[in-house]
Formats: structure tokens, sequence, C-alpha cells
């Protein structure tokens, strides 16, 4: 029986797993392997990181893992937990049950882009959806905004003092009067032919409209629907965010008591919506598996007839 099984090798899991390891619980970090960025080869405003593949984050924390004997790492699907607090049952593809008292969801989302042909094997590269991660490398270039959607202001107001000019592309869509009027305030372009296709350039990408416009851009920000990785939190009905997140405490608790989640699959209270980032993945992370320490402490004094006053005496 693990202290805590965490599911997930991202940012958030491979951080919860060290500092279970520094505090020698016995822990074990399933990992499927599909990680969100994993075509991107340049993550940003990650300090000490700034640029580097994640890939090799990862193959680095994975190293420092190694150094900790009470954790066990595992290239492995989770399917199903089962159980509750002090006895969950995780059920792996291929049928075989790891047992944990408590668990960690570090499982992350996934995305699905819109339906714009060419632009998959961009994303990541010269294609991204946040400009915190991916603006700066598009400096003094114009970007294209994929979807103009009641986000698209706020996105072309946060990429101003960065590109040199921003081309809204509605991709069909009607627009709402308002968002025009705000983009156009914001001397952006809007274009709202339908995209006919998006490809690698040169300068960045380049965009071929319907009625046979093309717009040149040194790189693209869309857009994406996202979705829970995993099936757990529907499985295990927990709370969720009206924007499809685990509702966790500040703690990384989720509402089912010995499940805490961290990473893009969760987020805390006080925020309006979601912030994924690599960064803050990890601080969850570390979040979730030091509350987790705490909880199975307070069990074990609870548990030991006079351990509290016998650590009272000691302390
Ligand atoms: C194109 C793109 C670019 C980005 N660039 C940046 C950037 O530059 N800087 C930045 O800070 N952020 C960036 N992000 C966001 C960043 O990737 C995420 O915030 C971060 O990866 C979240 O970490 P995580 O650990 O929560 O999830 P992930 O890294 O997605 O990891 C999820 C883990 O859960 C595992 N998993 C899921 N289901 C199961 C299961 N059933 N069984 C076993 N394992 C399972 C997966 O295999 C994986 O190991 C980018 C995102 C995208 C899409």
């Amino acid at each position: 029986m693990y202290d805590v099984a965490i599911i997930g090798g991202g940012p958030a899991g491979l951080q919860a797993a060290l500092t279970l390891g520094r505090m020698h619980r016995r822990a074990v970090l399933l990992d499927g392997q599909r990680y969100r960025n994993a075509t991107v080869r340049h993550m940003h405003n990650l300090i000490g990181s700034d640029g580097r593949d994640p890939a090799e984050l990862r193959g680095a924390a994975r190293r420092e893992l190694a150094r900790y004997e009470t954790v066990d790492s595992r290239a492995t699907e989770v399917i199903r937990i089962d159980g509750t607090v002090g006895s969950f049952s995780l059920t792996l593809v291929g049928g075989e049950i790891v047992e944990a008292t408590r668990v960690i969801l570090a499982t992350g989302v996934a995305d699905t882009l819109p339906d714009v042909p060419g632009l998959a094997p961009l994303f990541g590269t010269i294609a991204a959806h946040c400009p915190f991660c991916h603006g700066h490398e598009f400096a003094a270039t114009a970007v294209a905004l994929i979807g103009a959607g009641a986000h698209a202001p706020r996105l072309a107001a946060m990429l101003r003092p960065i590109a040199t000019g921003v081309v809204v592309l509605a991709h069909g869509e009607a627009i709402d009067p308002d968002v025009a009027r705000a983009l156009e305030r914001l001397d952006a372009v809007i274009r709202s032919e339908r995209i006919v296709s998006v490809a690698p350039a040169p300068h960045g990408a380049e965009v071929a409209l319907e009625g046979g416009g093309t717009v040149s851009v040194g790189g693209i920000l869309t857009t994406t629907q996202w979705r829970q990785a995993a099936p757990f939190a529907e499985q295990l009905g927990l709370a969720m965010t009206p924007a499809g997140v685990i509702a966790v405490d500040a703690f990384g608790r989720t509402s089912v008591p010995g499940i805490s989640a961290a990473g893009d699959a969760a987020v805390g209270p006080g925020l309006p919506g979601p912030m994924h980032a690599v960064a803050l993945s990890i601080a969850a992370g570390l979040t979730a598996a030091a509350s987790i320490v705490q909880d199975l402490v307070a069990a074990e004094l609870a548990n030991s007839s006079d351990g509290g006053s016998r650590s009272h005496a000691a302390g």
C-alpha cells in the first residue's frame, strides 16, 4: 500500500513526487506520457528555464526523482479509481491494481483545436494559445488571432505592446458588434472569411482565406477547447467549476476526501478561472503533496494513543 498514488508525470505530478520523496513517503508516480505541451520545443515564462525544451525539464525531474528510494515511477495508464480515503484501488490498463491511501490527480487537460487545415502541426511552435507562453516570440511581427469571441479584444490588447499589428480571423463566425467595435478601437484588422489553410512560411505563417485572400503573420494565437485528459473527475463525482476544471481548496483538496488535484486539471479558490502554466502546475503539485504529508502526519498522531503528547514532550 503506497501512501500516495500520483497520476500524471507532467510538471504538477513530478513536483508532487519530489516533495513526497523528500519527506520519505511511499509514493508511486503513474505516467501515461501524454503531456499537454508534447509538441512544444521551447517553453517560456519559467525562471531558470525560459526557452527550455519541456521534455528536457521532465527528464531532469525524473533523474532527480530516481535519487529518492521511496518513490516508484511507472509509465502506465490508470483507467479506474475505486475506494475511499485510506484505501484507494487504482486499476491500471492491463488489469493490475495499485493501492494507496491518498491520490493526487495531476492528469492535465487535452486541447481540441479549431477545424483549420494545417493548424495542428504548427501548434506549439508557430501557433499557440497563450500570449504569456508564446507572445514575445512573435515580437515585431503581425500576429493572427483565430477566433473572434468575447475574449478577442482582451487578447488583442495584450498583444498590442508586442506585435506590430493584430489580424483577427473570425473563420466565418458572426462577430458580436461590441467585440468588433472594441477590436477596431485597438486598430486590429478583422477578416471574417473562413480560413482555407495555414502553412509555415520563412517569416512565420501564411494564412489562406476563402475567396483567395492571404494573410502573412509572424505567429498565430488560436482558441482551443479543452477538456479533462482523464476520466477520474467524472468517475469520482468531483465538484467542478463551470469552466470544467476540478475545484480544489487552497491545499489542492477536492470535494472527495483523500483525492487531491493539481496542475491544469484543477483550480483553487479566488481565481476567476483556470490559469494554465508550468510554474503554477509545479506550485500546485508541491502544495497538494505537502498538504497530504500534513494530513498523514495528523492521522498518524491521532492513531497513536499517546503519540501527540510524546511528540510535544520531545519537541
Ligand atoms: C501549445 C502549448 C504551449 C504551452 N507553452 C507553455 C509555456 O511556454 N509555458 C508555460 O508555463 N506553459 C505552457 N503551456 C501550458 C503547460 O503545458 C501546462 O500548464 C502544463 O503542462 C500543465 O502541467 P500538468 O502537470 O498539469 O499536465 P501535463 O503536463 O499535461 O501532464 C499530464 C499528465 O497526466 C498524465 N495522465 C493523464 N491521464 C492519465 C491516466 N489516465 N493515467 C496515467 N496518466 C495520465 C499524462 O500522461 C501526463 O503525464 C503550454 C500548453 C500548450 C498546449
